[in-house]
């Protein structure tokens, strides 16, 4: 009789069969959403998901609760022992629907080492997030908005002496090295040596910013402005000076199409497709504002409003309907049912198998 080995390391492990061909199926903790497709799709009911939040929600302080941006859901999760999901790996199958149903790849299964998302009959959502480099002007907005830290943008500033329109020069037959230049330049481009003998003031052409505050301070007039601009008319800077360059990444393992990026980008260089359409909504009468949904959604869609001030109860969480991705997780982890997600579309490549076919149906409301 063949069987499944369960090889388990950390939160992850690989169920592997082998027989004519060899199935693998590798889970990604730190990339699983807690969604729970798998759990309600599975054919044999192998899988089970387990109530992270509520675990964790006994065991993190408030500080941890209330931590916004910095609460993505694998940090939060760091310190806990517990996978999101269970699978027993004696009913398994290795059927694949898991796999092909997860919608951010926290299920994978290769057979004889090919990711079955790679192989035509089955299926895969349609879905991406990509970054113009030709738009982009690398303010960094989208990689400090990203709630799974799954952006990193690499920029490359110009050189600073380069924005620069003038020169500091000083004649040290007037200088007395008070240091009043050195205590007030904001750039602290100027050092002054004050040994009685040893006198001596150097300044940093690198980082000076040309303000003039130096030269307005100085007791002796001993500073003296070059200005580069003055001699060429208004304003000598060739523009390719000012040029800043780089590189955007997104990493398609972290990213899960939230759509943060698109929302805070200034020049529309951020494009993101989401998997599924539909809605998020929190019926206020039945929300308690535990918070339970703010801990499990990983793409910080559910926020508490902004407090009154000391003393106000924050009666209920606010939902970003425009960075859900209609994972369900949240209206899972409430205690109140009170979260309604529905997911009215599922955008995939085409598929023949009937099976497949309804099970994708079966995930739409
Ligand atoms: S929606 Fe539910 S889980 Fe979220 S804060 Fe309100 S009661 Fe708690």
């Amino acid at each position: 009789m063949i069987r499944n080995l369960k090889e388990v390391k950390d939160n992850n492990f690989d169920i592997t069969r082998s027989a004519d061909e060899v199935r693998n199926l590798s889970f990604n903790d730190h990339v699983c959403l807690g969604c729970g497709i798998c759990e309600s799709t599975c054919p044999v009911e192998a899988i089970t998901l387990n109530a992270i939040a509520v675990d964790a929600r006994h065991r993190i302080s408030n500080d941890v609760y209330f931590s916004g941006h910095e609460k993505i859901a694998q940090n939060f999760k760091e310190d806990f022992d517990v996978q999101r999901i269970s699978i027993d790996e004696s009913k398994c199958v290795l059927c694949g629907m898991c796999s092909g149903l997860c919608p951010v790849d926290a299920l994978v299964l290769t057979i004889d080492d090919v990711p079955i998302k790679e192989i035509e009959a089955y299926p895969h959502y349609i879905a991406f997030s990509e970054i113009d480099d030709d738009e982009c002007v690398y303010c960094k907005r989208c990689e400090i908005a990203c709630p799974r830290d799954a952006i990193v943008i690499d920029r490359i500033l110009p050189n600073r002496a380069d924005l620069v329109t003038g020169e500091i020069d000083v004649d040290e037959d007037e200088c007395i090295y008070c240091g009043v230049c050195e205590e007030l330049c904001p750039a602290e481009a100027i050092i002054v040596d004050h040994e009685t003998g040893k006198e001596s003031i150097v300044i940093d052409k690198d980082a000076c910013v040309y303000c003039l505050v130096c030269k307005k301070s100085c007791p002796t007039n001993a500073i003296k402005a070059i200005c580069r601009a003055c001699n060429y008319g208004e304003y000598d800077l060739n523009p390719s000076d000012a040029v800043v360059t780089g590189n955007s990444v997104i990493d398609s393992e972290l990213c899960v199409y939230c759509g943060w990026c698109e929302g805070v980008c200034p020049t529309d260089a951020a494009k993101v497709k989401k998997p599924f359409e539909g809605s998020i909504e929190v019926d206020d009468e039945k929300c308690q504002a535990c918070g339970a949904c703010v801990d499990v959604c990983q793409c910080n869609a559910l926020a508490f409003p902004v407090s009154a001030g000391p003393g106000s109860r924050m009666e209920h969480v606010t939902a970003f309907d425009e960075f859900c991705v209609r994972c369900k997780a949240c209206a899972k982890a409430c205690p109140n049912g009170a979260i309604t997600v529905k997911r009215t579309e599922v955008d995939h490549t085409p598929i023949n198998s009937t099976t497949w076919k309804e099970a994708l149906d079966a995930i739409k409301d």
